[in-house]
């Protein structure tokens, strides 16, 4: 493997430079089991790249933690076989519900 294959491999994807969350204690996007994750959500509903997140964590299986506006029990309904755009909205619309 030559160096730069290398770095991309281990770089962050270049949507990680817009994430809300960033800015934020990442301890809200890990609550303990069964914690309240709303707070959470509200910054991902406000995030430029929750779309791009989503994606990423449901590629990488992310298993824990909030991504994309989602819980690991949403994106667990979401790579169910069938799953579709109806999921795919109707968890971008729970996000936005937790803002109002
Ligand atoms: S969608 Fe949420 S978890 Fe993903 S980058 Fe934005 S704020 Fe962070």
């Amino acid at each position: 493997m030559s160096g730069p294959d290398f770095l991309n491999i281990i770089a962050p994807p270049e949507w990680t430079t817009d994430a809300l969350c960033a800015q934020v204690d990442p301890d809200l996007f890990y609550p303990e089991s069964g914690a309240p994750n709303r707070d959470a959500k509200r910054v991902c509903a406000g995030c430029d790249v929750r779309a791009e997140c989503l994606a990423y964590a449901l590629a990488h299986r992310e298993r824990f933690g909030v991504w994309g506006g989602t819980t690991e029990r949403e994106r667990r309904r979401l790579r169910r076989p069938g799953a579709g755009q109806a999921r795919m909205r109707a968890a971008a619309l729970t996000a936005r519900e937790v803002t109002r």
